[in-house]
C-alpha cells in the first residue's frame, strides 16, 4: 500500500469532516498507516507529530500499551453488552470512578460530544417537567460558544461557520457576552471581563429565568472559538447566579477535562459544583468513542417514579460500549499510577520555554497559556491564513490547524524535550514560512 493509491481510494468514496471535499484537488490528503506515541506515521516512512492530539482527544500519546493491553483483555470478555436491562463490571467501575473524581454520582452514557451535550440539555428540561415547572425549557450559552454539531447541539453552538446553513432546523438558544480575557477594555484585566460578562448574564437571567433549563459553559477555555481563556472568578459567578435564578449550570468538559487546563477538570479551578457535566474526548485517552453526562442526586432523584414517562428514556445503541468504557479505565489507570498532573507542569514548561521564539515573534498577539494548550492570535494575516500555515506545519513534520488566524498547540502528555523541540521549531517555521507567501502573494 503507498499514499497515492489510499488517498485516491478515500476521495472516491470516504466523506471526510469538517471539509470541503473540493479542497482536496489542491491539497492533499495525509494517508496514516500508523501511530505511536506523539508521532503519525504515513504509508511512505514520513512521520507528523501529532500536535493537536488528533483534535483534542488524544492524552498519552497513541498506541499507549496500559490502554492497549486492557482493551485486548476485554475483547477478549466481552465486546458488547445492551445496557437497558443490563450492565457489566466495566461501566460499573467506570461510573464509580467518575463518581469519586466529580462528585457528582450517577452516570449516563453516549458516543460522542454532541450527544453528550444533548443528553445534558434534555435531562435538564426534563427535570423542570417532572417537578412541575414545566416552561423551563430553554437554554442559554456563550458568544462563541461550541457544544458539538447535531441539531440539537447546534441549538447552543455559537459559531457561525457552523450554524448558518442548518439555521432553519436551529432552536437556537439565548447567547450571553464571552468572558473571553482579549475583550478586557483598556485598563481592565481579566477578573473584570469576567466580572463585566457575569452581569450581563445576570441581566438576562433576571427576565429570563423563568423559562431558562440550564446555562452551558465550557470552563476556562472555550477551545473551537480559538482557545479564549477567561478567569476563573466568572464561574463562581455563573454559579451563585444559576442559585439565584433556579437555573442548571451545565459544564461541558469535553475538550477542557482529564488535566488538560492543570487540574483533572477545568471547573476545579473555581471550586464550584456543577448540575451537570458533560465528558468526552479524552475520556478513552483517544482510542475510542464515549461520552458521558454525570448529574447530582437531586436530578436522579426527580426521575425516579412508579411512571415510566418521568424516566430518561434517552439511549443509543452502544450505551456503555465495555470496550469504550475500559478504555476509559485504563485511561484514569494511568492517571492513578503516575502523578500526570504534577508531571504536566513540568512538560509545560519546557514546552513555554521552547515556544518562546513563536511567543517573542512581531506578528505574535496575545500569546497564551493554561495546563497543556498554548495560543497565539496571528496579527494581519490574510483570508485562508489557517490552510496555508496548516500546509507549511506539515512540510515541517508537525500537525498544528490554527482556528482562524489563531495557531494553537494541544499535544499528548508524554512531549518530551526532543518531541516539544521539534514541535516549537516547526511551529515557528510554518509562521516564517505563512507571512512570507502572504508578503509575496499579498
Ligand atoms: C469537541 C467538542 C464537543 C463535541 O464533541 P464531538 O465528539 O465532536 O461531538 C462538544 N463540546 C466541546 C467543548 C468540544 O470541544
Amino acid at each position: 500500500m503507498d499514499n497515492t493509491s489510499m488517498v485516491q481510494r478515500s476521495l472516491r468514496h470516504v466523506w471526510h469532516p469538517c471539509t470541503q471535499m473540493k479542497l482536496h484537488e489542491s491539497q492533499p490528503l495525509i494517508p496514516v498507516s500508523r501511530a505511536d506515541g506523539v508521532w503519525l506515521h504515513d504509508f511512505e516512512g514520513h512521520r507528523y507529530l501529532d500536535g493537536i492530539s488528533s483534535w483534542w482527544v488524544n492524552l498519552f500519546g497513541h498506541n499507549h500499551p496500559h490502554i492497549r493491553a486492557a482493551l485486548i483483555d476485554q475483547l477478549g470478555r466481552l465486546d458488547h453488552v445492551m445496557l437497558a436491562g443490563f450492565t457489566h463490571q466495566s461501566v460499573v467501575e467506570l461510573s464509580e470512578k467518575l463518581a469519586q473524581l466529580t462528585g457528582l454520582g450517577h452516570a449516563f452514557y453516549g458516543s460522542d460530544g454532541a450527544s453528550a451535550t444533548e443528553i445534558a440539555l434534555k435531562m435538564s428540561a426534563h427535570y423542570w417537567r417532572n417537578t412541575g415547572r414545566p416552561g423551563k425549557c430553554r437554554f442559554v450559552g456563550l458568544a462563541g460558544g461550541y457544544h458539538g454539531e447535531t441539531v440539537g447541539a447546534l441549538a447552543v453552538t455559537d459559531i457561525a461557520i457552523f450554524r448558518e446553513a442548518y439555521a432553519p432546523l436551529v432552536r437556537l438558544a439565548a447567547t450571553v457576552p464571552s468572558p473571553d480575557a482579549r475583550c478586557a477594555r483598556p485598563g481592565e484585566s481579566a477578573v473584570d471581563v469576567a466580572g463585566r460578562a457575569a452581569g450581563a448574564l445576570q441581566a438576562w437571567l433576571e427576565q429570563h429565568h423563568a423559562e431558562t433549563a440550564a446555562l452551558i459553559v465550557e470552563p476556562l477555555v472555550q477551545c473551537a472559538a480559538g482557545m479564549a481563556m477567561h478567569d476563573a472568578s466568572y464561574l463562581r459567578g455563573v454559579r451563585a447566579l444559576c442559585d439565584r435564578y433556579e437555573v442548571h449550570l451545565v459544564v461541558d468538559e469535553i475538550a477542557t477535562g482529564f488535566g488538560r487546563t492543570g487540574t483533572m477538570f477545568a471547573h476545579q479551578q473555581a471550586g464550584i459544583r456543577p448540575d451537570f457535566i458533560c465528558l468526552s474526548k479524552g475520556l478513552t485517552g483517544g482510542t475510542l468513542p464515549l461520552s458521558a453526562v454525570l448529574t447530582t442526586d437531586t436530578v436522579y432523584q426527580a426521575f425516579y417514579d412508579d411512571d415510566v414517562a418521568r424516566g430518561f428514556l434517552h439511549s443509543h445503541s452502544y450505551t456503555g460500549n465495555p470496550l469504550a468504557c475500559r478504555a476509559a479505565l485504563a485511561t484514569l489507570e494511568l492517571f492513578e499510577q503516575n502523578d500526570v498532573l504534577a508531571g504536566n507542569v513540568a512538560v509545560a514548561r519546557s514546552l513555554t520555554a521552547a515556544f518562546a521564539p513563536l511567543t517573542a515573534h512581531p506578528r505574535v498577539r496575545n500569546a497564551r497559556q493554561l495546563g497543556m494548550i498554548w495560543a497565539w492570535d496571528v496579527a494581519d494575516a490574510l483570508p485562508g491564513f489557517s490552510r496555508r500555515y496548516y500546509q507549511h506545519a506539515l512540510a515541517q513534520g508537525v500537525l498544528l490547524r490554527p482556528i482562524g488566524n489563531t495557531i494553537y498547540a494541544m499535544p499528548p502528555y508524554v512531549m518530551d524535550e526532543e518531541s516539544s523541540g521539534f514541535l516549537a521549531r516547526g511551529a515557528l517555521a510554518a509562521l516564517q514560512a505563512t507571512l512570507a507567501e502572504e508578503a509575496a502573494h499579498g
